[in-house]
């Protein structure tokens, strides 16, 4: 099938990769000539395990090509894929719809033939009739269908999310639309659960689950905050949770609060629907507010560790939104680097692969380490803030030497906390 692909975000690339390895003829679109230039060059433009790799070698098939040009894009495509940002309007906080407005546009005029145009980004329900009508109103004779396509992907496990995904979801008002994505995903057939559904159910489909997994994670760093103050081991309070198949036992990792590109916007956007269309949603609104101020009481939490010490030096290991990625947008961490900063706090940190990306947004505010040692040397106090795996191997005897002060606040629960107190540092994890 001859696929174009607006957007080559950490959605869209990996998407266009992986229909391209599927067997696609796929073109990749983006309005950024840097980034257009870059995957001309050969050059992948973000993280993902596995993506490059599966980006070179369908280079050299010839099944995937990247332009500025919407033109070369869309004509003649079978199918063309929307995956252009939905960033949170910086006064209501709703889903900021001019990108995808924009690429509705800019498209219409180069559809050739029966077309279905697939909205891929996280919409608002009813964005499937407004993409409709511009393009319609663009090109009045225009051969097309507009289906709801949402994406499910996780970060850093994009590429393999893309090829075992949990359930694909599409929302299709007609059967030649359907049929043009069933063809599209025949070689998941029986493999995974496909859901066709109306538009405007796949379009709630999206924002309904990342609200309850930002649910999900609030709750469970309210219990950590229980535990706490009562004694109980959170680690063992959700494992006893996650046994009962009703709950499940992802999602229940306290930490400093969700982050990343989805969920926050997702949960604005969601109640920002909600009271749009007259209905209260009081458990969304909840995890907005508590997970704001969590990240503020991370950040106490660390000043705390230190308020004896002149001047601290403070090493944070992680800045990424999650591990697995180099993606910082709306990350814990880089919030609560951004309120120690406002405290006038001397920050060094190091992420493996998110140094490029964070830099983008404090700059020379804080300093960068080469490497987990160099960052807490002569560290007053090291904050753990994204789940690396590497941390986890993080020489306690090694960083006890490094250190000035040992004091560890540990808002992944990543270090043994009985090693680090023999060690002698006072250690801080999350409801433990
Ligand atoms: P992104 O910001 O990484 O990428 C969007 C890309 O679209 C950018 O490269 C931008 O230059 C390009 N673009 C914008 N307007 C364009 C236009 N008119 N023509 C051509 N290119 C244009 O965004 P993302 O993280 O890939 O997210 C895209 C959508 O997918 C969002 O709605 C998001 O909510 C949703 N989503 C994201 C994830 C995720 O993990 N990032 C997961 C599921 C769904």
């Amino acid at each position: 099938m001859k696929v174009g692909i607006i957007g080559t975000g950490y959605v869209g690339l990996p998407t266009g990769v992986g229909l391209a390895e599927l067997g696609n003829q796929v073109t990749c679109i983006d309005r950024e000539p840097s980034k257009i230039e870059a995957l001309q060059a050969g050059k992948i433009t973000l993280y993902e395990d596995g993506l490059e790799e599966l980006f070179h070698k369908n280079v050299k098939a010839g099944r995937i090509k990247f332009t500025t040009s919407m033109k070369e894009g869309v004509s003649g495509a079978d199918l063309v894929i929307i995956a252009v940002g939905t960033p949170p309007h910086p006064v209501t906080k709703e889903a900021d719809m001019k990108y995808i407005h924009a690429a509705a546009t800019e498209l219409a005029e180069y559809l050739t033939g029966y077309t279905v145009v697939a909205t891929k980004s996280t919409v608002p329900v009813g964005t499937g009739d407004d993409v409709e009508a511009l393009i319609s109103k663009k090109n009045p004779f225009a051969d097309f269908d507009v289906v709801s396509l949402p994406e499910f992907l996780r970060e850093g496990f994009a590429v393999y999310d893309f090829f075992h995904p949990d359930r694909i979801v599409v929302g299709a008002n007609t059967e030649k639309a359907k049929n043009v994505i069933k063809e599209l995903y025949k070689p998941f057939e029986g493999k995974t659960n496909m859901l066709f559904v109306k538009r405007r159910s796949a379009e709630t489909i999206k924002y309904a689950s990342n609200a309850f997994l930002a649910i999900k994670i609030h709750y469970i760093n309210e219990m950590a905050n229980f535990c706490e103050k009562t004694g109980a081991k959170i680690e063992e309070v959700a494992k006893g949770m996650g046994l009962d198949t009703r709950i499940g036992n992802r999602f229940l990792n306290p930490g400093p609060g969700y982050g990343g590109s989805c969920f926050p916007k997702d949960t604005m956007a969601m109640s920002y629907m909600a009271r749009q269309n007259g209905v209260e949603m009081t458990l969304i609104n909840a995890a907005i507010q508590g997970n704001l101020q969590r990240k503020k009481q991370m950040a106490q939490r660390i000043l705390e560790a230190v308020k004896d010490i002149e001047n601290p030096k403070i090493a944070v290991l992680g800045l990424a939104f999650k591990d697995g990625t180099d993606d910082c947008r709306e990350s814990p961490s880089m919030d609560i680097v951004g309120e120690l900063i406002t405290q006038g706090a001397n920050i060094t940190a190091y992420d493996p692969k998110a140094m490029g990306t964070a830099c983008q947004l404090v700059g020379n505010k804080i300093q960068y380490a080469d490497d987990m040692y160099q960052a807490i040397k002569n560290a007053d106090v090291l904050a753990i803030l994204t789940e690396w795996a590497e941390f986890k191997n993080l020489d306690l005897e090694q960083a006890a030497h490094l250190m000035r002060h040992k004091k560890i606040v540990d808002c992944r629960n990543l270090l043994a906390p009985e090693k680090a107190k023999i060690l002698g540092f006072e250690y801080h994890g999350i409801g433990r």
